[in-house]
């Protein structure tokens, strides 16, 4: 084989999980294995190269300048990519050139600004099981963030995957028996599991301590949490493999527990929308999207976890609640401060970057301008009264320092790359000066010569010019008879021209690229100082990056509030939830009919388990949402879109919908809706929130109501759950249960009748309701009169208790109807409506149904 390929294989070796981009020139190359995987993905061409074996290796290759953009998409897919760096110049190279891996990059480990959304933390997680308990890390290299926590059982461990979102999961092999597969079926991520060496733990805790500069384990609030003390230890190891170097900026990590948080599980997320919508993964017609009016990308990112970790404590709540009054209120305040907030960049990738070495000249300037608005940052703040703001602006550190650093050092409007030169202010270092004045000057020199010669020559139409091959010329047009002195050296021989090298031209161009080429490794040898001084100001920086997002948060907060009309709600531990007039933040932004307000009373007594009736269409599911929404909102620290709320701390929220109304996950089978039923049996509490929405519809009439009753009563039972519930059912018999249940009360939604019509009021009012207007709403969907008229006939027949006869009878009518000749057909049809249960259909089904129908009765 041939040495470069031997040493090819050996750093595949050591990287047999990565694809390994291997740099050649001015290309990444890929050879076998990697290329025909690589080929495909990224659909670029598969060739060979002689490796000194029998046959070529497979071989395909990208420029290393345009490299980005395909790990963006290997890494998209689940690969990792290992990148190979030549380490020593070639020119001086004896031999084969050293190559190293200088980074891996993994899905979560991602710290390139063009493969990362601004608005998003990219996280990483891994899961220790010692079979008992889970250690949970999640980490986000690119702003160093890491969050950690203990968690006994695997359900919580979805909850928490579920809450971050993590692009990559590590996981050992006792995680991966109860995880991999909840994973799989939930989030469109296969985890990594690892070997159990990967989680050996000896030295993990010297790492930790070391990392965090902490001479104790209590101190960080980790002593008795030893798998989370595996989960982080293996956390920073990975880190430091992907990234190849120590990772020093991440010098405090955030240990909690689930308890402080408001517990959500995937389903819940998912049907609340709260981050994404449920059918395409939009964020646009979300919670989030409603709530999002930040100006950076730092407060982009901290309100999605805010959102994300609903908080359980009355007076953090309330923290958030005063600051978000005082912006709202404060209009002047709220619109200086987020006009500031718009003059700055996103600081928290830079300071990875940063410290990370893979900076550029741009960052630092965005950086600059960031530090520019600090001092009136720090007036605004310093304006307000509230707490959370206020506090902010004491010992608020300006970083005079480093600013000035900047100032003085870095161009205004310096190029991308290092390599392209002319990024160091004139002044800063007088070597570059220098240098460049020598640059500056060989213009002038080079035009002298050109004048020099031509009077020498008396050629007028000589000239001084460049290029790559021979460097400086001299170039004399051909003319009738013409000579040049000795000392011209003629190089090349064109059709009009002659070009030649003089000495003194060789000595001028040594002069001149020599200055060229030393003051861009010059520039880049200041450069590294200067980013070496700024990495020692890590800490202050990403102080200053947390108050941008603290405050932006709160400002978002609070616009929208103000522009949405929203309320204070008031925080307690009541247990109740009072809202007058609340609507559904998001419906009321996306629907094309005014959004009609609604009341809600619950508590954990008298009105605990609501149970909701009305027609489809009529908005049951809008209004129970709407209640999830408030409450959660809420206890984000969110002003709720109602005149006033009343909010009692809710420690869980469960959302479950019949299993019918969820085509959109593609899962709508009766054993997932029992298997998310029985979830929320066992781990709800009193304190809970419950929504269900049409349970027990996906299956049998009577089985679906025997479900549906005994659910309800379950989680009406103080001994068991005593949750507040809203039940949204079609099952009208439920309607029995207010009178026998303490807790019990019913609801309806109006709806207007008028002959034929109907009209959805919209309205929640007290008290059952035992029609289900099915045929009404099929009407309004568009159903043909025929189709509807006969609808109504059969139903009559069957309310009445006449169904045997129904089809005969209905067939004379239809006979009378002058379709006599149709007999066998329209039998048929009324056949199938006599034997239909109205009650039990979902508006598309319906639809569906008559449609079928319909076509029938037209095809006659
Ligand atoms: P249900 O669950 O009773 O079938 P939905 O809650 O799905 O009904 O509501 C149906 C539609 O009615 C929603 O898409 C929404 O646009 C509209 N809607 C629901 N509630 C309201 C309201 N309070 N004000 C205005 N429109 C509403
Ligand atoms: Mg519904």
């Amino acid at each position: 084989m041939t040495p470069m390929m031997v040493q090819y294989l050996q750093t595949k070796n050591e990287y047999s999980d990565c694809i390994l981009f291997y740099r050649l020139g001015d290309f990444y190359e890929m050879f076998f294995d990697d290329a025909i995987v690589a080929s495909r993905e990224l659909e670029i061409t598969l060739t060979g190269k002689d490796c000194g074996l029998s046959e070529r290796a497979p071989m395909c290759g990208v420029p290393f300048h345009s490299a980005t953009s395909y790990i963006q998409k290997l890494i998209q897919r689940g690969y990792k990519v290992a990148i190979c760096e030549q380490v020593e110049d070639p020119k001086s190279a004896k031999g084969i050139v050293k190559r190293e891996v200088i980074r891996v990059v993994t899905p979560g480990t991602v710290i390139d600004e063009e493969l990362l959304d601004d608005k998003n933390n990219n996280y990483l997680a891994v899961v220790f099981s010692d079979t008992k308990k889970y250690g949970f890390a999640v980490s986000d290299i690119s702003t160093g963030e890491i969050f950690v926590t203990e968690i006994s059982s695997s359900d919580s461990v979805i909850n928490e995957i579920a809450r971050y979102e993590p692009r990559e999961i590590i996981l050992n092999h006792n995680a991966g028996k109860a995880l991999n597969t909840p994973i799989e079926l939930r989030f469109s991520i296969t985890p990594d599991e690892q070997e159990d060496e990967f989680f050996d733990d000896t030295a993990l805790k010297g790492k930790i301590l070391a990392q965090f500069n902490k001479t104790d384990l209590g101190e960080l609030n980790l002593a008795d949490k030893p798998c989370a003390v595996v989960a982080v230890g293996v956390m920073l190891r990975y880190l430091e493999y992907a990234q190849k170097q120590t990772i020093g900026y991440i010098n405090t990590v955030s240990v909690y527990d689930v308890e402080q948080y408001m517990d959500l599980d995937a389903a819940t997320r998912r049907n609340l929308e709260i981050t994404e919508t449920m059918r395409d993964k939009q964020k646009r017609g979300t919670l989030l999207w409603v709530l999002d009016k930040t100006c950076t990308s730092m407060g982009a990112r901290l309100l999605k976890q805010w959102v994300e970790k609903p908080l359980l404590n009355v007076l953090e709540i309330n923290k958030r609640l005063t600051s978000v009054e005082e912006l709202t209120k404060n209009i002047m305040l709220r619109d200086e401060l987020r006009g500031v907030l718009n003059k700055t960049y996103d600081i928290s990738r830079i300071i990875s970057r940063l410290s990370l070495n893979s900076l550029n000249p741009r960052d630092l300037i965005a950086l600059k301008m960031t530090l520019s608005i600090l001092p009136e940052l720090q007036n605004i703040l310093s304006q307000a009264k509230s707490e959370m703001l206020s506090s902010m602006s004491l010992g608020f550190d300006m970083l005079e320092d480093v600013y000035s650093l900047l100032e003085r050092s870095i161009k205004d409007e310096p190029p991308v790359h290092l390599r392209d030169g002319g990024v160091i202010k004139t002044g800063f270092n007088e070597e570059i000066d220098k240098l460049r004045l020598a640059m500056k000057d060989g213009k002038s020199w080079l035009a002298q010569v050109e004048a020099e010669e031509k009077e020498k020559t008396g050629l007028q139409k000589l000239k001084v010019g460049y290029n790559k091959v021979f460097g400086y010329y001299i170039e004399v047009g051909k003319s009738a008879n013409f000579t040049v002195p000795d000392y011209y050296v003629r190089k090349q021989t064109l059709a009009n021209a002659e070009r030649y090298i003089t000495p003194k031209l060789k000595e001028l161009e040594n002069t001149i690229l020599g200055a060229s080429e030393r003051v861009i490794a010059l520039e880049s040898y200041v450069f590294e100082q200067i980013r070496k001084k700024l990495a020692e100001d890590t800490e202050r920086l990403k102080r200053v990056a947390q108050i941008i997002a603290i405050a932006d948060t709160l400002s978002s907060l609070a616009e929208v509030a103000y522009k949405n009309n929203y309320v204070m709600p008031q925080i307690d531990d009541k247990g109740e939830i009072t809202v007058k007039d609340g609507r559904h933040p998001v419906v009321e932004k996306m629907a094309k009919e005014l959004f009609v307000p609604n009341d809600t009373d619950l508590n954990t007594d008298t009105d605990r388990l609501l149970i909701i009736t009305g027609p489809n269409m009529a908005g049951k599911s809008t209004y129970m949402r709407q209640v999830a929404l408030i409450t959660l909102m809420a206890q984000i620290g969110s002003f709720v879109p109602a005149s006033s709320a009343r909010i009692g701390i809710v420690d869980k929220i469960f959302t479950r919908i019949g299993a019918s109304d969820d085509i959109a996950s593609g899962q709508s089978t009766f054993m997932l809706e029992m298997n998310e039923v029985s979830h929320i049996l066992r781990n709800a509490t009193a304190k809970s929130l419950i929504i269900l929405d049409e349970i027990g519809r996906g299956t049998s009439t009577f089985d679906g109501l025997s479900i549906a009753w005994a659910v309800a009563e379950y989680v009406h039972n103080k001994k068991k759950i005593g949750a507040k519930t809203l039940f949204a059912t079609h099952y009208h018999e439920l309607c029995t249960l207010e009178g026998e249940l303490d807790g019990a009360k019913n609801y309806s939604i109006a709806v207007k009748k008028r002959g034929d019509d109907i009209t959805f009021l919209r309205k929640i009012i007290r008290g059952g309701t035992d029609d289900s207007y099915g045929i009404e709403v099929a009407a309004l969907a568009g159903v043909p009169k025929e189709v509807i008229a006969s609808a109504k006939r059969v139903l009559q027949k069957v309310e009445s208790g006449d169904m045997d006869n129904a089809s005969r009878h209905e067939k004379e009518e239809v006979i009378s109807d002058q379709i006599d000749f149709f007999d066998n057909t329209a039998k048929e049809i009324a056949d199938e409506l006599a034997n239909m249960d109205v009650t039990t259909f979902t508006p598309i089904e319906a639809m569906n149904k008559l449609y079928e129908l319909s076509k029938k009765a037209k095809n006659v």
